[in-house]
């Protein structure tokens, strides 16, 4: 569907929990995160409802995210009748550390997709960002399986945070050159926990990439982009199997090509990272009254407040209570 600034809205991310075997710091409190009745998340029929609702509207491509998608059981079941439904491209965001033993499956189920998070290669450094215990091994093999069952592309996400892991964007960088992964460097974003130190722990895209050029001097841009719904500026170490991409979300506004709505793991459409209104569906969704088409009409409704650009540098707006992990990112 068409929002009112003429984008062409067909992606949504779809949030199955907003549960993680993760803390990350800019992502997830330490403590204190309350663990909600479960009957507050939709259940799989109920995120199925909304997916062929989505499809009526033209969104055929769907991103499962979370939280971390693969704690939730029964997710490979749920996968594999989104493709039957209609769904054409179906991509998966995971921090990888429970991937690599289920991407057969998840291919199988018709994953075609998949974008890891991993920060740092450091061991010390991981445990000092993520904060719960996970091994970057388990990452770097998951990437491997993603890769041998045939999934492309695959894709890794380093949110990049200065003082903290921002001295290690250049080897971050080297992961492309021997296998096809395409490494994105994030920009912080200013949300719930992240939301203190994103100011002055920004490292705005145009820094990084400078970085890069600095140590690989014939860095060049990938016209064509890598294939994907996303925002990302790629380019290329040449001779290297994968590519390297930025995600200025904060300081390189690219709102104009926004295709995207989210759904949060408790049902609410979020029409834009960067403003706090939301649209709940769960009325639609749990009335057994409430037809198919009516529930594509909230999704529309929400569609249609999608505003023209984020306003992360509006003091005024309340970002704080962002919740990364509801939403999926
Ligand atoms: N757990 C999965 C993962 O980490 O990939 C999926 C959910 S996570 C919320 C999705 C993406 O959001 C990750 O790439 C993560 O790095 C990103 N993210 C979370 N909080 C962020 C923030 N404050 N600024 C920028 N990116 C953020
Ligand atoms: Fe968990 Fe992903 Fe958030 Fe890290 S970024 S806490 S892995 S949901």
């Amino acid at each position: 569907m068409i929002d009112q600034w003429g984008r062409k809205v067909n992606y949504m991310r779809v949030s199955v929990t907003d549960r993680c075997n993760l803390r990350c710091v800019y992502c997830m409190p330490l403590q204190g995160v309350q663990l909600r009745p479960r009957d507050e998340y939709l259940n799989y029929d109920e995120l199925l409802r909304v997916i062929e609702a989505g499809l009526s509207l033209g969104i055929d491509k769907i991103r499962i995210t979370g939280g971390e998608p693969l704690v939730r059981a029964g997710l490979v079941d749920f996968l594999a009748k989104l493709k039957p439904m209609g769904v054409k491209d179906l991509s998966l965001s995971t921090n990888g550390l429970l991937f690599a033993p289920m991407a057969e499956d998840l291919k199988k189920a018709g994953v075609d997709r998949v974008n890891f998070s991993l920060d740092t290669l450091k061991a010390d450094r991981f445990h000092k960002i993520a904060r719960l215990s996970g091994d970057i091994d388990a990452v770097t093999k998951a990437m491997d399986a993603a890769i041998e069952v045939g999934m492309h592309p695959v894709k890794m996400n380093m949110v990049v945070i200065r003082g903290w892991n921002d001295d290690e964007i250049v080897d971050m960088a080297r992961l492309s050159i021997d296998r096809p992964i395409h490494v994105r460097y994030i920009e912080v974003m200013p949300f719930s926990e992240a939301y203190e130190f994103t100011w002055e722990n920004l490292v705005p895209a145009a820094e990084m990439r400078q970085r890069l050029m600095d140590e690989f001097e014939d860095l060049e841009p990938l016209r064509k982009g890598i294939e994907g719904n996303g925002p990302a500026k790629y380019w290329k170490i040449p001779g290297s199997k994968g590519s390297v991409g930025f995600i200025s979300a904060v300081t390189e506004c690219f709102c104009g090509e926004c295709n995207r709505i989210r759904l949060s793991a408790d049902g609410k459409i979020n029409p834009c990272l960067g403003h706090v209104h939301e649209v709940d569906l769960k009325p639609f969704i749990r009335n057994p009254e409430a037809t198919l088409e009516q529930l594509a009409g909230a999704m529309s409704d929400a569609i249609h407040l999608k505003p023209r650009e984020h306003n992360f540098d509006d003091a005024t707006a309340d970002f704080s209570k962002r919740i990364m992990h509801g939403i999926g990112g």
